[in-house]
């Protein structure tokens, strides 16, 4: 279904798109290819240069309306005559930016705009050297989802518009550094000019275009993937995720070869303040420190950002109010690839089950009938951001469960084959998703059809009272430990051999939020957690600790929350220590250290909380 509401305005109409998060009019003028030519200067924390717009005008009266976030506009020229244009920006929009609206010549098909970014680009974040690694270098990357690629270069910011794209970037050659995208990328440094090329041939939306400046290396795993990050974790990483090829090969096992989509399948190890787990910009995954446990415990994310290749950016979301389209169904394929990783489902359901008790714990903490809780959400005039979350990513994977359920998994992957390949790189609603299911199975049975019950999934809030229940015998076995320590409080009572992280993830969650500081004592003194390096087992356990005044970890804390920037590690800790007046004030001075180190958009985050 598609909106379209005309505005006058003085001199044109302004379409608004039935996307609410772009001014861009993509249903009038399509962009056929990017080009990008910038210059990176660290030392003002600026890329200038230029774009230039292959266009396909279905509208040919339609100016060219772009979006933009505190971008510096030089010039603007029409054509291959290279004419000067007339531009003008619209209402700044806290959430949206700003409007470019570019007058158009009946024959113009081409436009060059010349600019550059501010310091405090969103989707820009630029690392002094003592916040990388290595120490001595400056570290540039981007993260343009949702609406941030607007803040770096002028374009339709939207998902539903998709374009092949090129570039050019220069890199002051003394600094010796790589550039890479999200692209066919260099291996190597190119020390001499500093000057390196790109080409994306697939058509992709802008929200997948990334760039990464740093002093980076690279170590092949297999023939189509391998790894780049600083030197000093470069061959740590390389260990943790040596499993990647078979994952590739258990990906194509689900949803069709990989290569022939996105050639490789590089993975870049990002700094600490990188604020997710992943990223999953086509051919270079962003991979989060944190998931590097030395022990290859957390590698799921790997399966999470590989299935984004086909679910998200093989067939993508066409609005941000329909992010389960990207999300839920690649928890959903997450899991199965883990599934095959390691030929059983052990692993996999305990994942389903957190993924679960995640949804629960939302629904608990929300009014049963809050909008917000529909997979299909109207976040007209709200922030994007706020679909990333556990309704699109749990609701929607148990969406996705419960029609493999209803129609058994080998139907349901034949379904999900069908839908990817019918909709190759093209941005759907999930209207289409659901006309698709009618054409191709339920056709219409209308008993199956109300056994799948699409209606109440997809529009309705809250979760459908015939969901999948999904049991995990490992977590059965932490419940029984978890009952014998809730009423022995003695760590030595409990037997967690051949536990992973996944089993201590759940039993820390599921302690009695103020258990007392003498059990947890106990447990430090028996397994150690405040020393322990997993970054996903720590969050839990400095939640704890803060909650029944551990003071003895405090500086563990501190440097934990000094140190990683992952919003969904962090967050969690901050919410704990807001809970009696001397830990909140004691957060806000660690806050106010920790960040300048932070990316923008955890510093918002945690900014919020600690208000
Ligand atoms: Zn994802």
């Amino acid at each position: 279904m598609s909106r379209e509401i005309s505005l006058s305005d003085s001199s044109c109409a302004i379409i608004l798109t039935p996307d609410p998060h772009t001014f861009s009019n993509y249903t009038a003028i399509e962009i056929k290819h990017l080009h990008i030519d910038l210059a990176v200067d660290f030392d003002r924390q600026v890329l200038s240069g230029k774009v230039e717009l292959n266009l396909r005008r279905k509208d040919t009266h339609a100016p060219l309306i772009l979006d933009t976030r505190s971008l510096k506009i030089e010039d603007v020229y029409l054509g291959a005559d290279r004419a000067e244009g007339q531009w003008s920006f619209g209402e700044e929009d806290v959430i949206l930016g700003k409007a470019l609206t570019i007058k158009l010549r009946p024959e113009d098909d081409k436009v060059e705009i010349a600019y550059s970014t501010h310091a405090n680009a969103s989707g820009l974040q630029w690392l002094t050297p003592l916040q990388t690694l290595g120490g001595k270098k400056p570290y540039l990357f981007s993260v343009s989802e949702a609406i941030h690629a607007r803040s770096w270069m002028p374009i339709q910011d939207t998902p539903a518009s998709r374009f092949t794209y090129s570039a050019r970037i220069s890199v002051p050659p003394q600094l010796q550094l790589l550039a890479l995208m999200s692209a066919k990328n260099p291996k190597k440094r190119n020390l001499k000019t500093g000057v390196y090329r790109f080409k994306m041939n697939r058509p992709i939306p802008a929200y997948l275009i990334s760039l990464t400046v740093a002093d980076l290396r690279f170590r092949p795993l297999g023939p189509t993937n391998g790894i780049y990050g600083e030197k000093e974790i470069v061959d740590i990483a390389s260990w943790e995720f040596a499993d990647t090829e078979k994952m590739i090969s258990a990906a194509e096992q689900i949803a069709g070869p990989y290569t022939d989509l996105w050639d490789r399948f590089d993975l870049l190890i990002m700094p600490p303040s990188f604020p997710y787990g992943g990223m999953e910009n086509p051919t270079l995954t962003y991979v989060s420190p944190s998931v590097i446990a030395q022990d290859r415990s957390l590698v799921s994310i790997i399966a999470h950002e590989l299935a984004h290749s086909w679910s998200g950016n093989l067939v993508t979301n066409a609005t941000w109010n329909q992010f389960f389209l990207n999300e839920g169904l690649t928890r959903y394929f997450e899991f199965l690839i883990m599934e095959s990783i390691d030929g059983n489902r052990r692993n996999a359901d305990m994942n389903r089950v957190l993924s679960y008790q995640r949804l629960k714990e939302h629904l608990n903490a929300v009014d049963p009938l809050d909008p917000d809780t529909r997979l299909v959400m109207d976040l007209s005039n709200r922030d994007p951001e706020l679909s990333v979350g556990a309704i699109a990513y749990e609701k929607g994977y148990l969406f996705f469960q419960s029609l493999e359920d209803v129609l058994g998994r080998k139907a349901f992957l034949e379904f999900l084959r069908s839908y990817l390949k019918t909709f190759s790189f093209q941005s759907v609603t999930a209207d289409k998703l659901i006309a698709h299911l009618q054409a191709k199975v339920i056709q219409g049975d209308k008993e199956l059809e109300s056994r799948l019950n699409l209606d109440e999934w997809l529009y309705k809030p809250g979760l459908p009272k015939a969901h999948p229940v999904i049991r995990s015998e490992e977590f059965e076995k932490v419940s029984t430990q978890l009952s014998r320590f809730i009423k022995s409080h003695d760590a030595e009572e409990i037997d967690t051999q051949g536990w992973n992280t996944l089993h201590w993830v759940a039993f820390l969650k599921s302690l009695p939020l103020h258990i007392g500081k003498p059990a947890l004592v106990g447990l430090d003194k028996k397994f150690g957690f405040t020393q322990i390096k997993n970054a996903e087992i720590l969050s839990p356990w400095f939640v704890l600790a803060v909650e029944n005044s551990y003071s003895e970890t405090y500086p563990s804390i501190k440097s934990f929350l000094l140190e990683a920037g992952r919003i969904k590690l962090i967050k969690p800790v901050y919410v704990a220590l807001t809970h009696t007046p001397e830990s909140l004030q004691w957060a806000r001075e660690v806050f106010a250290n920790a960040k300048p180190r932070y990316h923008p958009a955890t510093q918002s985050v945690i900014s919020a909380i600690l208000k």
